[in-house]
């Protein structure tokens, strides 16, 4: 079969059974060793390394029956250490961050990146440096998968995962080993497929990425409704989803790099608002509400003589929330937490997490809030940001005059990675 070969390179990171991992960090002793994480109130099994899925030991099992195998074997057990998992994330994204102009937060550990320009030659590489990087770095082991969709970079990163050749870092793009790939992945393991439609493809012969990749269009969009069809195009190396793009978004993050050094907590109030009102655009978009935000800033890490300094923190909304005003002020709280005096910051970010559906929201008796004439007005603000560009209306917090803005003033056209911006000939 042919494939089509996109302009887009993406790469797909997923930090390697993470919570076990965050419990090996300050535990080196365990590596090597069976871990099992529980669930709060230790109710099932939420992580488990990979000694434990070799036991036989079930994702989402409950504790208590998964508990003879357990002792038998002295497998290592925790609770959920939320705090702990936060802070690695995000440093675990923070690093990654350094690795790529634009990224998107997927979940707590998984990030996807958008390389489109790099070399391809240069990529596996890259992949490579970047694990071996951000393993030094946070102690958290990652794998990364390349391709030119996020679809293929989602399954690339599935089978550096099982590959002992691939040993973590698997570059799909032009790979003569593509249709190979396909057929080493089980249907139901294709992003956005899931269970239920993974069941009905199986019924009709469909067994791998590969079959639905050469799936009938016609018959598929008979069967199938449309985000399926997409996930197929993807597979065929069509780029349909870009960045900040999924079927449903677990987190949605914004974090940037300042034009020059920071030092000034003004101004890093500015840029997190800034940031949190940009999240919770997207955030509406998505019709989802969250219910904790995590804030980070970090000086340059590849700067050489400069007092470093990182942090991070995250804190609980007692009600999900989509209102800008009040996310950036928690935003701020979490902020004046983490700050430190005297150090050069050079990135910040904030990430949306624990998304909910907005019209799933538990309402809270002590309530302060009036959601419904909120809810009008941040509609009312979307509604004008659309219509007369994003940033036409703003908070005041976000700053008048933002200098931490990334300079882009002298940017060469992306002549190679956008529509708008492609060498013309006038003939
Ligand atoms: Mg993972």
């Amino acid at each position: 079969m042919s494939f089509t070969h996109s302009s887009r390179i993406f790469a797909l990171v997923d930090a390697n059974n993470f919570y076990a991992s965050c419990e090996r960090v300050f535990r080196p002793a365990l590596v090597g060793k069976p871990i099992v994480v529980l669930s709060n109130n230790d109710g099932c099994i939420i992580a488990r390394s990979n000694e434990t899925k070799a036991l036989g030991i079930r994702m989402g099992e409950p504790f208590y029956k998964a508990k003879p195998l357990i002792q038998a074997h002295g497998v290592h057990v925790f609770s959920a250490n939320f705090a702990l998992y936060g802070d690695l994330s995000a440093r675990v994204m923070s690093s990654l961050s350094e690795f790529a102009p634009e990224m998107e937060i997927y979940s707590i550990d998984e990030a996807f990146l958008d390389l489109s320009g790099m070399q391809r030659h240069h990529l596996n590489a890259y992949g490579r440096q970047m694990k071996q990087l951000v393993e030094q770095w946070t102690g958290i082991p990652i794998s990364v998968g390349i391709a030119e969709t996020k679809t293929l970079a989602q399954m690339a990163n599935y089978l550096a995962k099982k590959s002992k050749k691939a040993n973590g870092v698997l570059d799909l793009t032009r790979s003569p080993h593509r249709t190979r790939a396909l057929q080493q992945v089980p249907v139901g393991e294709v992003w956005g497929v899931g269970r239920k439609f993974a069941e009905k493809l199986q019924r009709h012969g469909i067994q791998t990425a590969f079959d639905l990749a050469q799936g009938n269009d016609a018959w598929l969009f008979q069967h199938f409704p449309a985000p399926l069809l997409r996930t197929v195009q993807e597979l065929r190396g069509v780029a349909c989803l870009s960045l900040e793009q999924a079927p449903i978004p677990k987190s949605i993050a914004c974090s940037r790099s300042f034009a020059q050094p920071e030092e000034d907590l003004g101004k890093l109030r500015e840029s997190v608002a800034a940031y949190t009102a940009h999240a919770a655009e997207r955030l509406r978009k998505a019709k989802m509400a969250c219910q904790r935000l995590l804030v980070f800033i970090h000086t340059n890490r590849f700067r050489q003589n400069v007092s470093q300094h990182f942090d991070s923190t995250s804190i609980g909304l007692p009600t999900a929330s989509e209102d800008t005003a009040e996310l950036i002020q928690v935003a701020h709280r979490a902020l004046a937490q983490i700050y430190k005096e005297g150090y050069a910051y050079h990135k910040a970010g904030v990430v949306l997490l624990d998304l909910v559906p907005a019209n799933e929201v538990q309402q809270n008796l002590w309530d302060t809030v009036n959601r419904s004439q909120r809810s009008t007005l941040m509609q009312a603000l979307d509604q004008i940001n659309r219509d007369f560009g994003s940033g036409a209306i703003r908070y005041a917090a976000e700053g008048l005059c933002p200098r931490w803005r990334m300079k882009q003033e002298h940017r060469s056209p992306r002549y190679t990675t956008c529509w708008s911006e492609l060498a013309q000939v006038n003939a």
